[in-house]
Parts: C-alpha cells; structure tokens; sequence
C-alpha cells in the first residue's frame, strides 16, 4: 500500500487524539484535533459500537501514522520483532523508534517525522562518518549522528538551533552547537510516549 499523502491532519481527527505530524501547528491553537474532537467526513460525528477487530485496527493505524510508514513496512516490523526475544509489542515499537527518521525527529533535528524523512532524503545527515540517505535505517546503540557539514550553514539548521526547546529523549545525548548526538541505550516502554496499547497490533497480526 503507498504511502498517505493527503491532509495529514485528518488523519489525527481520525485517530480522535493528536498524531503530531505538522510540526509547531500541533502545538498551537489551529491544530484541528483541538477544535473538532470528531472524526471527519459525514458520519464523522456518529456514535458506532466498537468491535475488538475494530479496535485492534484503530492502534495499528494509530502506530503507522505516528511513524508515516506503510502497511507493508509495518508487517515486515512485526515480522522482526516477533522473531526477537521479549514482548514483541514493545519490540516493534523499538524498532520503530530506532529509525533513522524518528532519532533525527527525537534529538531535535526537525519539528516532524515527516520533516526529518524529509531531511534525511536530502542527504543532509552523517551516520558514523557516512552519508545515509534512506530513513528507515535501523540505527543501534552507539551510532552517532549528524549534520553534514555542508548543511550546517543553511537556514534550516540555523532557525533549528535557535527554536530547539533543549527537550530531548533520555536514549539519544544531543550536542547541538555540533548538530550532532548519539544513541545511548536502547529505548524501554517507559520511554516511548505514544499512547497505544500494542498488544492489540500483536493479537491483530497473530490471527
Ligand atoms: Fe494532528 Fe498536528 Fe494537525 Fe493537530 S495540527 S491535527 S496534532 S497534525
């Protein structure tokens, strides 16, 4: 399936709860979700029963607008993480969170994981030395990340040091009169602040 690329905020409105996907207007008084708590679409503001399919499709859904990755990626991840040891809920969304895309989103780097994908198609980042331009590397504790030099200087990353909030996960260590981090340790459930119960992507996978 390819991947959404229609108003993302519809997508929220969907979910009934905020994806974050537009970057500083989520976190402002425009952000739809705020305003209209509903569904979209003509029967947005109906009341339905819920069945269990249904709500194990809702935090599938949930999952793959948080990450913007397709339905096919996010069968390969499950795929992987019920293939690792431990609960494979917790492994998908760590393997999820350990895409080069979202740790350039988690340290900082862009207002968005559409906005790091973004950057990072560009060619605008360093992995251990290297130019990597795919965003859903599989990154490991110890890589180091960074702005390629070349980059630096541009506008984008200028406005990016100045509007950075200093907030980042515990996982990555953020130098960023560099623009640069590294990934510390892996990321635990604690530390993943999406709220969605992954045991029913897991129940709704296993069938
Ligand atoms: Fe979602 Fe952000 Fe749009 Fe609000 S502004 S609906 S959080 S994408």
């Amino acid at each position: 399936m390819a991947r959404y690329t229609g108003p993302v905020c519809r997508l929220c409105r969907r979910e009934g709860m905020k994806l974050y996907l537009k970057g500083d207007k989520c976190f402002s008084d425009k952000c739809p979700v705020s305003r209209r708590s509903y569904a979209p679409g003509q029967h947005g503001q109906s009341r339905k029963k819920v069945t269990e399919y249904g709500m194990q499709l809702r935090e599938k859904q949930k999952v793959r607008r948080f990450y913007g990755i397709s339905e096919s990626q996010m069968r390969k991840y499950f795929a992987m993480a019920d293939k690792m040891k431990g609960i494979t809920g917790e492994n998908l969304l760590r393997l999820l969170e350990l895409r080069l895309d979202n740790v350039v989103y988690r340290m900082g780097f862009a207002s968005s994981r559409a906005e790091a994908r973004q950057l990072v198609t560009h060619g605008h980042f360093l992995v251990n030395g290297a130019k990597v331009d795919i965003p859903s590397v599989q990154l490991k504790v110890g890589d180091k990340i960074e702005v390629k030099e070349k980059s630096r200087s541009s506008e984008k990353f200028k406005e990016l040091i100045e509007n950075h909030s200093g907030n980042t996960v515990k996982w990555v260590d953020v130098d960023l009169d560099q623009l640069r981090g590294s990934i510390v340790s892996e990321p635990t459930r604690e530390d993943i602040d999406i709220p969605v119960e992954e045991h029913l992507i897991v129940e709704l996978y296993s069938k």
